[in-house]
């Protein structure tokens, strides 16, 4: 099998040696019928765990009704979809797509359409961040501030500009009058789980206010109750013009989805933009199916907030243990880091062959996104076997 894989896949991920067959819960089975506690969670995609029941039936149901039509016609869980989205966030409208990279495709297309409508032809500059993450197209890489994944593309797209997350001045100086709008991660994720001051988005908020310039939120892994809120936003007192979802929206499968005010929406007219799966019958129902269940009786945001404590305080326990490996613990709900002094990869390494799946970002964070249903149990289980792993 994994022969095969190497000869016939694109060398792109630097994959485990490991090949994966079932998942239940916050468990997977490999081919050889290995068992492991999942603290990846498809990097902040299982949600609600593996093949959590209501998004199977929900998918099983869906399947056997209608695939796939054109959004040349109106399809009913696309629409149903569309208006829970809108009824628990700021948003009004929403158009969706398959995964975060086109999500914020789109977002980045809209600004630019809505700022040439209400400014004019120069208005077109987008402030990311430095060490953000957005994608991997050509577009979304380009906004991506972190040189490593722009290597050897270039020419990248014109107009983006980047400044240092998390500050404030810097953001300031950076607007000039070709500037249409700032995008952010609400926390970064694969720039290391990199959580802003309290105030931050509230100033920012208001310098686009100030400016006339939109406020694009990438919560395609921070949004669908990952930081212990149905969307990272509200933990900060305000709200963006437009956000992107992706990753948790399906609980498992692929698809995205740019949200808006009324008013920034409006700029997209018919021609504008299209996808052909984009919120097809199939995608749409296992959305909602997660959704329902997140928003049903409050229990997963609540186990979520409860578990990232739990969860924190057990590895700032580890930390007073281990000072010399571990330099910080942080995160919020359930985007949980570890910083360590030295290369993750080796402890990712030890933890699968002692059966517990993690995952390192930026060469030296431990990044834990497990489903939401994670248990106490499961936190000391990874806490013993983290514990283990650096004692050596
Ligand atoms: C994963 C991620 C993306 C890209 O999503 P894809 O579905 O892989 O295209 C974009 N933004 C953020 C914040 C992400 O974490």
């Amino acid at each position: 099998m994994l022969d095969d894989s190497h000869r016939y896949l694109m060398n792109t991920y630097s994959r485990q040696p490991l090949v994966l067959r079932k998942g239940r819960g916050i468990k997977v089975w490999s081919a050889d019928g290995k068992e492991y506690l999942d603290f990846v969670g498809g990097i902040a995609v299982n949600v609600l765990g593996h093949c959590h029941p209501k998004v199977v039936v929900a998918i099983q149901k869906q399947a056997q009704r209608l695939l796939h039509v054109s959004n040349l016609y109106h399809i009913e869980p696309q629409i149903k979809l569309a208006k829970l989205l809108c009824t628990h966030s700021f948003a009004d409208k929403v158009f969706f797509c398959n995964s975060g990279a086109e999500a914020n495709e789109a977002a980045i297309k809209l600004s630019r359409k809505y700022a040439k409508e209400h400014f004019d032809e120069k208005r077109f500059e987008i402030i990311t961040a430095l060490n953000s993450f957005h994608g991997r197209t050509l577009a979304t890489v380009t906004a991506t501030g972190q040189e490593k994944f722009q290597k050897g593309f270039e020419p990248l797209v014109p107009g983006f500009k980047y400044v240092p997350f998390n500050d404030i001045n810097a953001l300031r100086s950076a607007i000039n009058k070709n500037t249409c709008a700032i995008m952010l991660e609400p926390i970064q994720g694969e720039g290391g789980v990199k959580v802003p001051s309290d105030d931050y988005f509230k100033e920012v908020r208001e310098i686009c206010n100030e400016n006339g310039l939109l406020l694009i939120l990438d919560e395609v892994q921070t949004g669908m109750g990952r930081t212990g809120k149905l969307f990272a936003y509200e933990h900060y007192g305000i709200t963006p013009d437009i956000m992107t979802l992706a990753k948790g929206l399906g609980g498992g499968v692929p698809i995205g989805a740019m949200l808006a005010t009324e008013k920034v929406a409006a700029s997209f007219q018919p021609g504008n933009h299209a996808s052909t799966f984009g919120g097809n019958p199939l995608v749409s129902a296992a959305a909602i199916a997660t959704l329902e269940t997140i928003l049903e009786d409050g229990f997963i945001l609540d186990n979520c907030n409860r578990m990232g404590a739990y969860f924190i305080k057990r590895l700032l326990e580890l930390k007073d243990y281990y000072p010399e490996k571990i330099v910080d613990i942080r995160g919020k709900g359930l985007i949980i880091a570890v910083e360590l002094t030295g290369d993750g990869s080796p402890i990712v390494k030890a933890c699968l062959e002692k059966g517990v799946l993690i995952n390192c970002t930026s060469g030296n964070v431990l990044r834990f996104t497990p489903p939401l249903i994670v248990e106490k149990k499961d936190i000391d289980h990874l806490i013993d076997v983290l514990e283990e792993v650096l004692s050596k």
